[in-house]
């Protein structure tokens, strides 16, 4: 930890404990020159957060270290190499190939890792070009943000530099570069590369770093202060467990805001469980349970209701890639099946969260949510497309008001459906529900779970026409906005409206 007052970023002292893990893991390397590096935006929070100083950005020669053009004291840049299953077929070796980590730093937040992601081609690039377009970036720099602003775990995003550079996509567009923040980026896919190349001495050093990485997290988990006196094996199963957890908990979170990842694949999946890799993501509009938001995945592998069951099967991988590790299958298998007994219950939290049912009801084991309540809502959201975050925060303001004006509180969310039959015969028996409840806290709780702002495509679409003419203030608005998003923001209503019709005609691909 650092000391408390603010600090210039020269100033971090770097560890870089993942690049003296060995050759294996690695390769050692610089950015390749980006040209005429601007700022587009940072994210002041985080810096703050971090413990830099308010104008860390303008340190002489900030600038082009995080453009990939200089390296900074003390960071050994490398790129690391992973492999991994992509939409269900072992893909074999991949690796940072457009992400240049340049070390860890002690921050206000603890020991943190630098990457940036477009610096330029690495060993691992295969063929393609390391860069990262504008469009990709910004997104991947809002959604961080947002995600954090919405109190789930995430890599963060610190700012952002563009370039003149021409990168060619399905078009002729230009470059940028981000520096993402987190703990660690190890993937799934970290793992299953050495375990496929069945190289177990490297498997058991990376299985040392991450059980240090979690070792707090594992304590608390376990219950237990000294972790040393579990063998490896004792100690890999119990990060299963807490991986699996991790995982229940993050899902019901993503299933909880409407946000489709687009690309759950192995490499994709953080080791600490952070929502990581942002790209064709989607904060969905309309509600629709098989709703696909990657324009690539044709098969519709990780549509939205199917993310929780993915997120299973890559866990399934990550134990498959431990067995050589543990010699018990049937162990591995038990730890990971904790994500089963998980699942529902951090459903049934995020969901009575969004209802606002804080009562535990008789005959539930201490539930708070009925299951009929819960699916009957959806379903009727789901037949009649109507718009989820609108829905939730409706409902939300509805309950608010329901202490003045009783049921017909609810008429602005009864509007939002055709037809609104089947929603009002849901709502009699919730309004009866919420009789055992205390409005205002219910109303509290609700406001507090249920986003006024989310990161549609619409949003991100225009920020994104603005930067590419060099006006960068709709970025910022944004991250002002999504950075507290349960908080009213007045007179920005439009920012929280349904999306414009020409929403519907945005694409977003793995194209990045
Ligand atoms: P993604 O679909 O972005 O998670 O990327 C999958 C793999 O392709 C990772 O190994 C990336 O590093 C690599 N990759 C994606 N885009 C590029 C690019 N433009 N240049 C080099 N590698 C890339
Ligand atoms: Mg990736």
């Amino acid at each position: 930890m650092t000391s408390q007052s603010p600090q210039r970023l020269s100033q971090l002292t770097w560890n870089n404990r993942f690049a003296q893990l060995g050759e294996a893991f690695s390769s050692r390397l610089s950015g390749t020159e980006l040209p005429s590096p601007q700022w587009l935006a940072h994210s002041r929070l985080l810096a703050q957060e971090m413990g830099l100083e308010r104008d860390w950005m303008h340190e002489k020669g900030v600038l082009e270290a995080l453009s990939g053009n200089a390296i900074l004291e003390g960071s050994e840049p490398l790129a690391s190499v992973y492999s991994g299953h992509q939409f269900g077929v072992w893909a074999g070796q991949l690796g940072d190939g457009r992400a240049l980590y340049l070390g860890e730093v002690d921050t206000a937040l603890g020991p943190m890792e630098i990457q940036l992601k477009g610096a330029g081609p690495t060993p691992y690039s295969r063929r393609a070009d390391g860069r990262a377009v504008l469009r990709s970036t910004v997104r991947e720099f809002l959604c961080s943000e947002a995600m954090a602003g919405l109190g789930i775990a995430t890599t963060r995003a610190l700012c952002m530099v563009s370039s003149p550079l021409a990168v060619y996509r399905e078009e002729r567009e230009t470059a940028a570069v981000i520096t993402r923040v987190a703990p660690s980026f190890i993937r799934f896919g970290h793992f299953e590369h050495f375990a496929a190349l069945q190289n177990t001495d490297a498997l058991l050093t990376l299985t040392e770093f991450v059980l240090e990485l979690s070792r707090e997290d594992l304590q608390n988990h376990l219950n237990l202060p000294h972790l040393a006196d579990l063998s490896l094996e004792e100690r890999s199963l119990a990060f299963l467990e807490l991986t699996a957890i991790k995982y229940a908990k993050l899902m019901s979170q993503w299933q909880g805001v409407g946000f489709c990842h687009g690309v759950m694949n192995t490499d994709n999946m953080s080791i600490l469980g952070l929502t990581m890799d942002y790209g064709p993501f989607q904060f969905m509009d309309s509600f629709d349970p098989q709703h696909i938001c990657n324009h690539s995945d044709h098969q519709g592998r990780y549509r939205y209701g199917q993310q929780p069951q993915i997120a299973y099967w890559n866990l399934f991988c990550l134990g498959q890639a431990f067995a050589s590790l543990i010699n018990d299958t049937d162990a591995i298998v038990k730890a990971l099946s904790t994500y089963k007994t998980h699942l529902p219950m951090e459903m049934q939290r995020v969901y009575a969260g969004k209802l606002g049912l804080l009562q535990e009801q008789p005959g539930l084991e201490g539930a708070r949510l009925e299951d009929s309540m819960l699916q009957g809502v959806l379903q009727v959201m789901s037949e009649q497309r109507v718009d989820y975050s609108i829905f939730w925060r409706k409902l939300s303001m509805a309950v608010l008001n329901a202490q003045k004006l009783g049921p017909n509180a609810f008429n602005p969310v009864k509007d939002l459906f055709l037809e609104p039959q089947m929603f009002t015969a849901w709502l009699d028996t919730y309004w009866d529900r919420l009789k055992s409840e205390d409005l205002g806290l219910s109303a509290q709780c609700m406001l507090a779970h249920n986003p006024k702002f989310v990161l549609r495509n619409h949003l991100c679409e225009t920020a994104i026409q603005a930067a590419k003419v060099g006006d960068p203030s709709e970025i910022d608005r944004l991250m002002d906005l999504l950075s507290k998003p349960f908080e009213e923001h007045p007179g920005f209503e439009a920012y929280a409206d349904h999306p414009p019709h020409w929403a519907q005609s945005i694409a977003v691909s793995c194209s990045s």
